[in-house]
Order: C-alpha cells, then structure tokens, then sequence
C-alpha cells in the first residue's frame, strides 16, 4: 500500500490542484453572475433616508452586506408582508460595506427596514453548496492520504510537544480558594517526593477535576505545576482515540514513559471521559477499553514517592468507568465549580482588567449581577473582547458600551449560524415574543431585567432574558410564585399571540417545576400541607396528593401569567417588534420603552 502511494503521490498532487483551480474559477463565474450591484456606503446611506430600502442583510462577521431596494410590488407592502415576499429581481439588491460596531440598526428603525441578519443570500449559498458537494470527494482522497500516511509511522507522541513550564500560579487562579487548600499536598509532594512514606499517610496518585468547561480547570492544574515548579505535561484524551487498534493504549504508554523521564511532574489528561467512559460488555474488546487498560495499568505501575500526579479533567464525572476511580487511581474527587456569586465574577473582572485603562461610567458590581452563570473563561473572554472594541474605536479606555458590547460577543459566539439563520423570519418572530413574554412579566411584577435577546444562546434556548441576580438569600412566597410566573410569561405570551405553544418553553417548564417542587416540599410556603417540610415525611405521603399539589398549583400560576399578559399585550407586542429590530435590548432600554408604552 505504502508503495503504491508514494509512487503515484505526484499524480495525486497534480490532480487534486487541477480539481481546486476548477472549482475555483466556477465559484468565481457563478458568483459574479450572482452578485449585486456594488455600492458606496455613501449611497447606501441616500438609499435609506431617502426610504428605498425594502430590507437589509447582514452579518456580524462578514465585511459586506447586501440589501433589496422596495420595487413596484413591495412599495405598499408593511415591514410584515415584505419579510414574506421573495421574489426579488437581481436589480432589487445592493451591496455595500457592512459597518461593524456602529449603531447602525438604529437609523435602520428610524426608517421602516426589515433587518435579517445572515450570511449568505439564498444564491451564493446555492452556489456554496454546490460547491461544497463537488469538494466532498477531493476530501475523501486527502483524509485517505493522511490517514495512510499516520497509519505508516507518523502520529507518534512527541516529547517536546507534550512537556511544557507552567508559570502560573496560585495567584493567577480567582475564586478557588478551597480547591488551592485541597491541592496544596500536589505542591508538597513535588518539592519533596518521599513526603509520602515519611509521613505514612497514603497519597494519592490520581486527582479527577471535574466541572464545566472554562471553570478553570486546566489552569490550576497548571498552576499546581508552577507552584511546584516542575514539568507540567498536557494530554487530551480525545488525542488517544485513533482509527487503528491499539494506537490509544501506545500513546498511553508513551506518554508515562516521558513521565517517568522528567519526574517529578505532573502529568494533566483533559477530557478524560474520552477514554474512561463507562465500558459496556459489547465493546469490551474495543479501542477504548484497551486504552483505558493501559491506562489503569500504568496509573498502578508506579508508586507515589516516585513524584508523578495525575490530574485527570472531566465535565461529566457520571460517565466515568468505575475501575477509574478506585483507590490508588484517581481517586481524589474536586469539584471546579463556576463562580459561585456574583463578587467572585467582580475579583475575576478584577482580575482581568487590572492592567488595563477603565473609564469610569463601567460598574463591575452591576456587571458582575448580570452575568449569571458566566465562567472565568467567559469573563476573560468579554475582558479581552472589549479591550479589543474599545482599540477599533479608537478610544484608550474601556468603556461600558465596550463591554456591553463584548458580552453580547461571547454570550452569543458562533450561534449566528448560517443555517439556522434561514429560518430566521418565523422563529425569529415566535422567540422575539416569548422573550418579550418574559421581560414584560418581570417588569409587571417588579423584578429587574439586565437583559434580553433574541439572538440564539449557547444555552440552545432560542433567546434570552437575564434577570438580576438578588443579593438577599431569603425569598418570600410571594417572590417564589413571581419567579414561576415569569418563567412562565413566555410560553403564556406564545400562546396569546399564536394560539399554539413551541418547545422553546422546555427548559422554562423544567425551571419553574424545581421551584414549585421547593415551594411545595421544602419551604412549607402551601397553605394546605402547612409548616412542613414534605422531604422529612416522605414516607407518611400519599404521592398522588402530593402531585395534584404540585398540578394544581401550577396551572393556577399559569393563568395567573395569561391574564396578567393578556391585559398587558400592549407591551409585550411594542417589546417583541423593538426586538425583533434591535435583537438585543439592556434592561434600562426595556424600562425605558415599556414605561413610555405603559
Ligand atoms: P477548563 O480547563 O476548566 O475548561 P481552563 O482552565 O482552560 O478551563 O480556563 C480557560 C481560561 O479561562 C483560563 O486559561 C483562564 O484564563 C480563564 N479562567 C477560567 N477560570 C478561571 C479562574 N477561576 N480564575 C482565573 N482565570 C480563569
Ligand atoms: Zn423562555
């Protein structure tokens, strides 16, 4: 095999360069027949306060945008039947520079424009495709070339790619206090591997990090090498996966070799569940599991006062195969937690921004309340975001319009996908009033909104809205039915609108029964059951009386919600149209234009 590709390695190269030049030159040919008039962003700018423009298209990572100019049919139309109406002619579209970072959706509003925002217009992205699917079977040759070429010898674990100096240190890591107290024996024993025997008491050879991705994980298990100052070693799992039996299990080996050679170290495997997942006794015989054995035979194969930890890193600590997690393997468990208040989000903004110029209109105590559920690598992320924005404005300090707009960034990176974006008029519409649902349902009831939106969240909800954190720990019952109903709004606004309900509302649903079910059980708030907490007495319970409790209090809360709405729309329905326009509104614009609208 090996033979026969070397020799014909020559042909291949020069076919595969004929096919792409091909491809190329009909991408090229289709494209400019496709492509609109190209315009001055001066004349884009005459075209729309002259009120030409029917309808713009643009996205946040492209350079160009394209609009269509109103034509005999769609001058009479309202915004509505013109987002329905496709049948623009090659003369109807312009296109111009996309001006990033400027409030330019605002003069869009002023002057009666649809917005869409997606990357393609629905001809390139037939030529895309077409493309793409000519592309599949040059693909196909190339990852068969470098597979063949793997299999023959290359893909071997490189030493020096491996062992890295970590200069991180306790320091650098905010808000992990009590993890750094549990891991300050790894430091220990580093500096002094016989610690161990010395002190009798056992060791442990294998530490399992587990918690969400961006907790920090992989920086304290860098910082633990730096405070020790020895070798820090990096492995991902997923890297031991490979098509050719016993290729895993190879590099496991390998990789303890190095080990060996420079301990003491430590030695980090992230995404450890790619190998130490659960076994079945179907593929008891698989890769995996022969990787996973090397593994376990190697994490046995040496003592601890030979200086070498293994810190293992998962974010779904279930899957993980029994056998991992026994004694005298990784069996030391800490949990990597996300910040657990909002004043460990301000000492990570803190810490972030310490080095940089800030102006003086950012208040971190209020960021740091809006951002619930924000990593530590989230809020580097928006740090050096808007470090960034504030540099492409020109401007030498960050402002909070910066970091407004960085949060935006990150909150929704990489969901205006292109697909998706297709659907966009519909659903778009469905989100921008279940979202509206909610951020009205806060606002009648008197909870703060930090924001909402309608752009796709990682969170796989089609929107947002962010309530403000509380500071106070203490809830009353009423503020308990308030939170249900306001996670209620949503689905209650979908249905007032469109008589139908989506699955967008799942995960309020699940939200809201976890509060009912603490309200019912645990607090003692119903008046029925009185002071108890149901937990303690589950045993004296009829469970069938205790889930009439809990249906009947939910479908009163429900109605409650409609009928707030319902004699509200107003709001909501000026909220989802501002939306769907902006796509995301801070909580003081939501004040502001539910207030004029009250
Ligand atoms: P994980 O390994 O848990 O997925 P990482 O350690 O790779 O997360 O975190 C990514 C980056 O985010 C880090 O390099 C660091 O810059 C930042 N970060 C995450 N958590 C913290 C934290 N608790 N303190 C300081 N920085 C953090
Ligand atoms: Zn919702």
């Amino acid at each position: 095999m090996k033979s026969f590709f070397k020799k014909y390695k020559g042909y291949f190269i020069a076919f595969m360069i004929v096919l792409i030049v091909t491809l190329i030159c009909v991408e090229n040919y289709v494209a400019e027949e496709t492509k609109p008039e190209y315009v001055s962003y001066e004349q884009y700018q005459e075209d729309l306060k002259s009120g030409k423009i029917d309808t713009v298209y643009y996205s946040a990572d492209e350079e160009y945008m394209r609009y269509t100019l109103l034509n005999e049919d769609t001058k009479d139309m309202t915004l509505e039947e013109r987002l329905e109406y496709d049948k623009y002619e090659k003369d109807d579209w312009r296109m111009t520079m996309y001006p990033a970072y400027e409030d330019f959706r605002k003069d869009l509003m002023e002057y009666d424009v649809n917005v869409v925002v997606r990357s393609f217009t629905p001809n390139t992205l037939a030529v895309l495709m077409s493309a793409v699917m000519l592309v599949i079977p040059f693909y196909f040759v190339f990852a068969m070339f470098t597979l063949i070429s793997k299999a023959t010898g290359g893909g071997a674990v490189k030493e020096e790619d491996l062992i890295q100096k970590s200069n991180v240190k306790f320091t650098d890591v905010v808000g992990h206090d009590e993890v750094i107290e549990d891991v300050q024996f790894i430091v220990n024993l580093m500096k002094n591997p016989k610690l161990g025997e010395v002190t009798g008491a056992r060791v442990p050879k294998g530490v399992l990090f587990s918690g969400e991705p961006g907790t920090g994980k992989t920086l304290l298990a860098k910082a633990i090498a730096g405070e020790a100052d020895v070798p820090f070693i990096y492995m991902n799992a997923s890297s031991f996966i490979e098509m050719y039996v016993g290729l895993g299990a190879k590099r496991v080996r390998e990789l303890f070799k190095i080990a060996r050679k420079h301990k003491p170290c430590i030695i980090f495997i992230d995404e450890i569940d790619a190998v130490g997942g659960k076994r079945t006794s179907r593929d008891s015989h698989s890769e995996n599991s022969q990787t996973l054995n090397a593994l376990l035979q190697e994490m046995d194969g040496f003592n601890t006062s030979e200086g070498i930890i293994v810190i293992g890193a998962t974010n779904m600590p279930d899957k993980l195969d029994k056998a991992l997690l026994r004694a005298g393997r990784f069996d030391r468990k800490i949990m990597i937690n996300p910040p657990k208040d909002w004043r460990v989000r301000k000492q990570l903004f803190e810490h972030y921004l310490k080095d940089k110029p800030v102006s003086s209109d950012v208040d971190l105590d209020v960021l740091s309340k809006q951002l619930s559920g924000f990593t530590g690598a989230d809020i580097e992320s928006v740090v050096n975001e808007s470090a960034l924005i504030a540099a492409m404005h020109n401007e030498e300090v960050i402002t909070n319009s910066h970091i407004e707009e960085a949060i935006d960034k990150v909150v929704f990176k990489g969901n205006r996908s292109k697909e998706k974006e297709t659907e966009v008029n519909t659903d778009k519409k469905i989100v921008a009033y279940h979202e509206a649902g909610h951020a009205v349902a806060s606002y009648l009831l008197g909870i703060d909104i930090a924001r909402a939106s309608i752009i796709s969240s990682t969170s796989g909800v089609g929107g947002a809205v962010f309530n403000q954190e509380s500071d106070s720990q203490f809830l009353t019952n009423m503020d308990f039915r308030n939170k249900i109903k306001v996670l209620y709004g949503g689905r209650a606004s979908e249905e007032i609108k469109f008589g139908t309900v989506t699955t967008g509302a799942s995960n309020d649903i699940t939200q809201a029964t976890n509060l009912i079910q603490k309200y019912v059980q645990r607090y003692g708030f119903d008046d029925d059951f009185g002071l108890l907490d149901i937990n303690v007495l589950e045993r004296y319970m009829d469970t069938d009386k205790i889930m009439t409790k809990f249906s009947t209090m939910s479908k009163s809360l429900y109605s409650e919600t409609m009928k707030l709405l319902q004699e509200n729309y107003n709001l909501v329905e000026v909220l989802a149209q501002k939306l769907l326009v902006m796509e995301t509104l801070t909580g003081d614009s939501i004040k502001e234009i539910l207030e004029m609208n009250k």
